[in-house]
């Protein structure tokens, strides 16, 4: 079932609450991939009742980025949330989620503002206040939905962090499930963003996992330190990669690593074909 009104999905929640069962949820941008079915699997094996949102959330887009390009196929997702065992599948319109005009600059919306020391840095350097966005629209849909879980991929990795700091930090009532990152036969992670590559650029786009395999292959074999294990990443770059950030930081804190461990997430974002990618590898 699908279900566009804050109101309408609200009324479906209170009943189900009302019959004591556990309610997951999914938040997604649409364009559903297999990496998306991953979360939503996990969520229906898990909870009474899933409700998957659709929502090209346009406060976490930056001047200049997709927004407009961006893929959306709710028939489609609407097609495969059904075959999951998606009990609903929330699409909301911006109007419907930040009121009529939806006036999106600060001055008029109350934002859920993410610290700094967790944004300054890897996706928050290039994108700024998109976590900020992302915080606020999450929240919204935590308030909305009242989920007891919340799945989100790995494959976001510093927006999980950021994400399990504010239910923390906020005393929100529910429990975040982290779901490991669904790779193409190639290596490549599955991404709605993928779509804008053809398929030359996809070769090209093996690059950024080849990097962390490598890294994590030389990390087993003994190397620790994070110099060391950068270097061994230049032997996969060419003109046709733009390396935006290799870097090495703590799995809960993203403190910057310079003796690599067992706590260490190691996170790549590189353009190619002008198309933004990211990756990233626990060691
Ligand atoms: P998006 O639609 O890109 O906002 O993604 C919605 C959710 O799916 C986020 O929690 C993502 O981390 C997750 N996700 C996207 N791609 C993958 C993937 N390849 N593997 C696992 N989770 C993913």
């Amino acid at each position: 079932m699908i279900i566009h009104k804050i109101k309408e999905l609200r009324e479906q929640i209170k009943e189900w609450k009302k019959q004591g069962l556990t309610v997951g949820l999914v938040p997604t941008m649409g364009a559903l991939h297999a990496g998306h079915l991953s979360l939503i699997k996990k969520s229906v094996e898990k909870c009474d009742r899933t409700v998957v949102s659709v929502f090209v959330n346009p406060i976490q887009f930056c001047p200049g980025e997709d927004l407009d390009k961006y893929p959306r196929t709710l028939d489609a997702d609407e097609g495969l949330c059904n075959d999951a065992g998606v009990n609903i599948v929330f699409a909301p319109s911006p109007e419907e989620m930040y009121g009529r005009g939806h006036i999106l600059s600060n001055d008029f919306l109350t934002y859920v503002i993410p610290p700094y020391f967790y944004v300054d840095k890897l996706c928050g350097k290039s994108r700024v206040g998109h976590f900020d966005g992302v915080c606020t629209v999450v929240n919204k849909l935590f308030n909305i939905v009242q989920p007891d879980f919340a799945f989100f991929g790995e494959k976001d990795r510093q927006q999980l962090i950021i994400l399990k700091k504010m239910v923390n930090d906020l005393n929100i009532p529910v429990e975040i499930i982290p779901c490991p990152i669904v790779r193409e036969e190639s290596g490549l992670a599955l991404s709605s963003r993928n779509k804008y590559l053809t398929e030359k650029g996809k070769d090209e786009a093996l690059a950024l996992s080849k990097i962390l395999f490598n890294i994590k292959m030389c990390y087993n074999k003994g190397i620790k330190d994070v110099k060391a294990l950068k270097e061994t990443a230049y032997g996969f770059l060419n003109n046709n990669h733009t390396l935006e950030y290799l870097e090495f930081r703590d799995k809960n804190t993203l403190e910057e690593k310079l003796t690599a461990d067992g706590d260490t997430i190691v996170f790549i974002a590189a353009r190619v074909e002008n198309v933004r990618l990211i990756d990233n590898i626990a060691l």
